[in-house]
């Protein structure tokens, strides 16, 4: 039996200490169980991170108590964790921080109890009469059944009556155990399971299959937005649930909005199914309340962002990872964990079903069905059966030749916005730039005005006027003449989303013009209440960002314009094409989606590239094919593995130096067939005064990657104020 236990105490969080167990706790102590341990001169709480028998040091402390029966993190998250840690390469603690809450790690063990007042049944009348406030607890009292005290004043009822109505012994007031629901009071509809068509049939049989196997294959989806993967997604949970396990359900933070929640919800608590919702909003209490409902099972369903894959539902059945090829999944900072492909291995190890579904699914997915990895289920037909919408490119360098100079929006897409306006239907104008030009240019010197700490042009923003930094928040005023030549003659160059509601705002003056960004919807509640706006018909055009490309459903949109295809299509970055036909693909989704038929506008530069022309003809498959000879052809992933190492500190040398002894090091263990980018400064060499430098190797075995990268790592000298960071399967290369 394991003598030594290594323990992550509350008060160090970043590394792991060993421990004596005790004899007396050995046969119950497990990894993932909370302790409590000495620490210096007092005591505190921890949690054990794995057990062993021997250890270097030379007197241990011994552990004082086990708290719970069970272990805080159950053993097959606990797996996960150390698989992370390995795969990753990043230290046990911090992939444990991912895997669990900080509201959970934090607390004493045990659910959360509060005070809740009910109604006593049969309580003798008042003697005195009752005051209005009392009176009004009591009805609330009636018509809701019970009322944490906390939450009283919420609802309405001062909690001064519910304790006077308890010192008259007409309600009680208990402490009871209860997880905090969000979307508590809120009334959902009953959904119930539709009869699908022979496609989804097909696609549900298939993981049906996979889940009554032991180790099931994962699915594949691919289905055109609307072609109903998602009422696939609620039937194959229905299954799962049926047979006794739990779901859980991923999808991009962004689209976690409270109607694609509900469809979840109103198919499952209906039924009586504790559906648990994980998103960045929730306060830390909630947080700790919902992970706790999904531990003791009152949730055996969960909807969630990236994080969510580490929901303790257990016995798990499914894991749904929608919009598979979201880079959002990918966290960007350590542990640098792709969910996909942790719901991946999660499935392997728990022995569940994993469903990735997209209408664009990423090139590793598809690499991953074509070699059997995955089992590839295909809807191909939208719903309703109706037409994705034609889709119009625009040559923006015609455009600037006809108008002696750029301009915002085409002749052409003014032209259908007007008829837009005339038939009351609505518009969406994409652009994924915020802001009001993307710079400020003499046209004298060919000065730039760039942020001081960060190697990237300022953004002119009008209201309120600035010149601000996307990376760092740095603001400065305007200059009115150029501050390197002085000549009066500086320029605002290139189109923000300000621009471009300007431009709407001036060629149609009565139209209703309303902005979507991230600096005009800061709250949530904003975003919601401008999607309803529009919903019921009160704006006409909505401008905004990528904010208002995904996964909603306006059938009055007739019309959506990109207003540039373009500025994501020359990143350095291999992934580039693949994202803009994705977001060109995702953006045309969205016309045409009632009764009205859509058309979809897009502007280009580069109207010829494969990008553009495939999203044009809504060609996923060909984008595919071409995009992946491209890819075989010099080694990148999905053909390729990689890793990439990046360097940051605040003395340029000292991280060049860095990179270099790195680099070096990587070249003499290069495994046969491995490519070296670099060390070379990052795409954004500097970032908040930080300069970065980065090595990028590929190859075709991870394994003798990740040993090149470790062996490089144990040679490298800790240098002061450089930061090192390795990130396995990279997604975000600038
Ligand atoms: P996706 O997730 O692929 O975008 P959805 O599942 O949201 O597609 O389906 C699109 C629309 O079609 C939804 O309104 C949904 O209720 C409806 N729908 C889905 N499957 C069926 C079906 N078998 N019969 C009738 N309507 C369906
Ligand atoms: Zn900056």
């Amino acid at each position: 039996m394991a003598r030594v236990a290594k323990v992550v105490t509350d008060i160090a969080l970043d590394r792991a200490f060993d421990y004596e167990i005790p004899p007396e706790l050995q046969p119950r102590l497990k990894a993932g169980h909370r302790v409590r341990v000495p620490f210096g001169r007092r005591e505190t709480l921890g949690f054990v991170v794995d057990t062993a028998d021997e250890t270097d040091v030379p007197v241990l402390r011994p552990i004082t108590e086990i708290l719970g029966d069970e272990p805080l993190v159950p053993p097959p998250l606990m797996r996960l964790a150390r698989w992370m840690s390995d795969y990753y390469m990043d230290p046990i603690e911090r992939c444990l921080r991912a895997v669990l809450p900080e509201a959970v790690r934090r607390e004493d063990f045990g659910p959360r109890i509060r005070l809740v007042a009910r109604l006593v049944p049969g309580a003798p009348a008042p003697e005195k009469r009752l005051t209005a406030g009392q009176e009004t607890a009591l009805l609330a009292l009636g018509a809701q059944g019970a009322i944490p005290v906390a939450d009283a004043r919420q609802r309405g009822v001062s909690p001064a009556s519910l304790q006077s109505l308890a010192k008259m012994g007409l309600v009680a007031i208990l402490p009871q155990e209860e997880g905090r629901d969000p979307f508590a009071g809120a009334e959902f509809a009953k959904s119930e399971p539709l009869v699908l068509n022979d496609e989804q049939r097909a696609a549900l049989d298939v993981v049906r299959e996979q889940m009554a196997s032991a180790q099931p294959r994962p699915v594949l989806l691919q289905g055109v937005t609307g072609s109903g993967k998602t009422e696939v997604y609620l039937q194959a949970i229905g299954g799962c649930l049926g047979e006794g396990r739990g779901a859980i359900v991923l999808v991009p933070e962004i689209a976690l909005t409270p109607q694609s929640v509900e469809r979840f919800k109103s198919r499952f608590t209906a039924a009586g199914v504790g559906v648990a919702v994980l998103h960045s909003g929730l306060s830390a209490g909630e947080r700790r309340d919902e992970w706790h409902r999904i531990r003791t099972g009152r949730a055996r369903v969960v909807v969630g962002a990236r994080s969510a894959v580490f929901a303790p539902v257990s016995p798990l059945g499914l894991l749904v990872v929608d919009e598979e090829h979201e880079p959002s999944y990918k966290q960007a900072e350590a542990p640098r964990y792709h969910a996909r492909d942790v719901a991946i291995v999660r499935g392997h190890f728990e022995g569940a079903c994993v469903l990735l579904g997209s209408a664009t699914p990423s090139l590793e997915s598809l690499h991953n069905a074509a070699r059997g990895k995955y089992i590839l289920a295909r809807l191909k037909g939208r719903i309703d059966a109706r037409d994705l919408p034609p889709v119009q490119v625009i040559d923006m360098r015609q455009e600037a030749a006809r108008h002696r100079g750029p301009v915002a929006l085409s002749d052409r897409l003014v032209r259908a916005i007007g008829e837009r306006l005339e038939r009351r239907e609505q518009t969406i104008l994409f652009l994924n730039r915020r802001g009001h030009s993307s710079a400020l240019v003499c046209v004298k010197c060919g000065f730039v005005l760039q942020c001081p700490d960060c190697s990237i042009a300022l953004t002119y923003h009008r209201r309120p006027e600035q010149m601000l930094c996307h990376l760092c928040g740095h603001s400065a005023p305007g200059p009115r003449a150029c501050p390197e030549c002085g000549d009066p003659r500086i320029r605002y160059a290139g189109t923000g989303t300000e621009k471009v509601e300007e431009a709407v705002a001036r060629i149609f003056p009565a139209a209703r013009v309303v902005r979507m960004d991230s600096d005009t919807m800061s709250r949530r509640r904003s975003y919601e209440e401008t999607f309803a706006a529009f919903r019921a018909g009160r704006i006409d055009v909505l401008v905004g960002t990528q904010m208002i490309a995904k996964g909603l459903d306006f059938p009055n949109v007739t019309l959506v314009g990109v207003i540039n295809a373009d500025m994501a299509l020359h990143l350095p970055d291999f992934r580039a094409s693949e994202r803009v036909f994705q977001l060109l693909t995702q953006v045309a989704g969205r016309a045409g989606r009632g009764d009205a038929p859509g058309a979809v506008f897009v502007q280009s530069f580069t109207p010829h590239h494969a990008a553009v022309q495939f999203a044009k003809g809504h060609d996923v498959d060909g984008f595919a094919d071409q995009e992946m000879e491209c890819r075989r052809e010099f080694g990148y992933p999905p053909f390729g593995r990689a890793i990439l190492v990046s360097f940051r500190g605040e003395e340029q040398r000292a991280v060049a130096a860095a990179a270099e002894e790195v680099g070096a090091a990587l070249r003499a263990r290069l495994p046969s067939g491995a490519v070296l980018g670099g060390p070379c400064p990052a795409p954004i060499p500097k970032i908040q005064r930080q300069h970065r430098f980065q090595v990028f190797i590929r190859g075709p075995s991870m394994k003798s990657l990740a040993r090149t990268v470790r062996g490089a790592m144990v040679a490298l000298r800790a240098r002061r104020g450089v930061s090192v960071a390795i990130d396995v399967d990279p997604v975000f290369l600038l």
